[in-house]
């Protein structure tokens, strides 16, 4: 189990993302972590040995990555796994047959699907809410619920969970707050200082933010609750290799100098775009027309490059994401380069169509994620896709 270095949670957040959880190499004083490909330790004699047995329980690289998320967002501790679902997957064990787990509705599709197809044959029970309204996820809690899932914002239609209400509700009812912060990154928003009990991460998506490997990350303060994910990330073996770790770590050192410039493209598109098509088109947390803007003027301390588009039909998304040239059709968000996609034939496929419609994720509906370019470049990207609406 990681645990990070404690002078390492008093620095600026920049001088963390650079340098928290890591150290020169000991034998050759390499700043950067050297990349610790074995799958095996020399031990020196029965029972004795550097602290390393075997790699799918402790991996030097892997935890420099842990150190350093969990010194981000604040927390004790860091778990990284193979990916995102990985982690969330490793979350689920936690928990036991006869448990019951309220959700947001419209949380990242891979984690609807692990819930809904998988974890529902093993007993545990799911209640899927509108995690906008606390009082929802409040009339929804048990005797049983166990855990509160959130992610905020969501992917794609940028709705907001009030946190500290969240964790108000989830700790009245013995329940822990478990945060997808993938979308905000612990660089604009900081779910712990609001009561979360566990935050995690696809480092897939902004930490790594190069789009070269996939993984995950879980962050918590409770040391028995670490202890016990720990036994899980070893037991279950969903580690990620020493390299994904080491391209994830890279990428987090310039989280704070990437993080305002997604922020800037995508407040100047997302203003573009209103302009353009109508404020009730554009979603984007930053707009003043966003219902919940308020609160995420108060909860983040920026709102990032999602933004979702309505185009008014499958055909109009069609053809804008054929008359893009910068912008990328792609799955995945949070890289340097810009993507755009159309989440209710790709990211949001295994959600019932009934659902998709409850919540606003029309088929016209193109999601763009916009990336570190010159803005004017993607604004006249922008102009020439959107110029046949
Ligand atoms: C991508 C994503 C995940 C899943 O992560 P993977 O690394 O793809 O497994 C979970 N939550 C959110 C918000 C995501 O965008």
């Amino acid at each position: 189990m990681t645990r990070v270095f404690d002078d390492d949670l008093a620095r600026g957040f920049g001088t963390r993302a650079i340098h928290a959880g890591q150290r020169p190499d000991m034998m050759s004083g390499a700043i950067m972590p050297p990349v610790y490909l074995t799958s095996t330790y020399v031990q020196e004699g029965l029972g004795k040995h550097k602290g390393y047995e075997y790699a799918r329980t402790q991996n030097p690289t892997r935890e420099a990555l842990e150190r350093n998320v969990a010194a981000l967002e604040g927390a004790r501790h860091g778990l990284a796994f193979s990916s995102g679902v990985a982690c969330v997957d490793a979350l689920m064990k936690l928990f036991k047959s006869g448990d019951h787990i309220i959700c947001g509705e419209n949380v990242y599709g891979g984690t609807y699907r692990l819930f809904d197809k998988v974890y529902r044959n093993f007993g545990i029970e799911y209640t899927f809410v509108d995690a906008r309204d606390p009082q929802l996820i409040a009339d929804a809690c048990t005797p049983r619920t166990k855990a509160i899932v959130v992610e905020t914002p969501t992917n794609p239609v940028m709705r907001l969970t009030d946190l500290k209400a969240a964790a108000q509700v989830a700790h009245k009812a013995g329940a822990l707050l478990i945060v997808d912060n993938t979308f905000a990154t612990p660089f604009f928003q900081h779910p712990f200082e609001h009561g979360a009990d566990i935050v995690f991460h696809s480092t897939t998506k902004y930490l790594n933010g190069h789009s070269d490997m996939v993984g995950g990350i879980a962050l918590l303060n409770d040391d028995d609750l670490a202890t016990r994910l720990a036994f899980i990330q070893n037991t279950a073996g969903a580690v990620p290799g020493p390299m994904d770790c080491w391209l994830a770590l890279r990428g987090t050192k310039t989280l704070h100098l990437r993080m305002p410039r997604h922020d800037a493209n995508g407040r100047a598109i997302a203003a573009w775009l209103a302009k353009r098509l109508g404020h009730e088109r554009v979603i984007y947390p930053g707009l003043e027309s966003h219902p919940q803007h308020k609160l995420a003027k108060c909860q983040m301390t920026g709102f990032g490059g999602m933004i979702a588009v309505e185009t008014g039909s499958q055909q109009n998304a069609d053809a804008v994401l054929r008359r893009v040239r910068i912008f990328s059709l792609a799955e995945s968000l949070g890289g340097v380069e810009s993507l755009i996609s159309h989440p209710a034939s790709m990211t949001h496929a295994s959600v019932p169509p009934a659902t998709r419609a409850k919540f606003g994720l029309t088929d016209g509906l193109v999601r763009l994620s916009c990336g570190v370019e010159e803005q004017d470049d993607l604004l006249g990207d922008l102009e020439h896709a959107f110029a046949i609406l």
